[in-house]
């Protein structure tokens, strides 16, 4: 088994007025929020993807088609929980998420941390190992026009084996 691997998630959904805002596991107060399948909490659905794809188990839509009733306004966290599952049944363990959410608004600053909270809770790892930074749209674009949101993140995985 390698020592390490690196996985990228990547994930957009439009908004539409009303909040509030469902993002990375916690409830924003915002006069926007995310539209989708699930709970189309674009965030989660990025680090899920990270996950999967690190530990070689999927993507996102092979395990959660949108196609699937079951998945309906499905809680993303759920989600996540089983991703983090599969990467510690493929022997891994997480050792960080970077993570960006490109957004023109709310500014994220001040709910930064309770987002690093949450999703260190939902995975079982210390808050130490997640980061979300925001950034804008540059007021460009469909999300420069708060017409979508945008997620990215990277996770590193290490084997179980390398601990000590
Ligand atoms: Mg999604």
């Amino acid at each position: 088994m390698v020592p390490c691997r690196i996985g990228l998630g990547e994930d957009l959904h439009r908004t539409t007025s009303g909040g509030p805002l469902r993002l990375g596991g916690i409830d924003i107060p915002c006069n926007r929020r995310l539209v989708g399948h699930s709970d189309a909490d674009v965030l989660l659905h990025a680090i899920t993807d990270a996950l999967l794809g690190a530990a070689g188990c999927g993507d996102i839509g092979q395990l959660f088609p949108n196609t699937d009733e079951e998945n309906r306004g499905r809680d993303s966290g759920a989600m996540l929980r089983i991703a983090a599952q599969l990467v510690a049944s493929a022997g891994y363990h997480i050792v960080n998420l970077d993570c960006v959410v490109t957004t023109e608004r709310p500014r994220l600053g001040p709910h930064r941390e309770a987002i690093h909270a949450r999703i260190a809770h939902l995975l079982g790892i210390d808050s130490s190992q997640v980061f979300v930074k925001g950034k804008t749209g540059e007021g460009i674009g469909p999300i420069g026009r708060g017409e979508a949101m945008g997620a990215r993140c990277v996770a590193l995985l290490a084997s179980r084996n390398q601990e000590t």
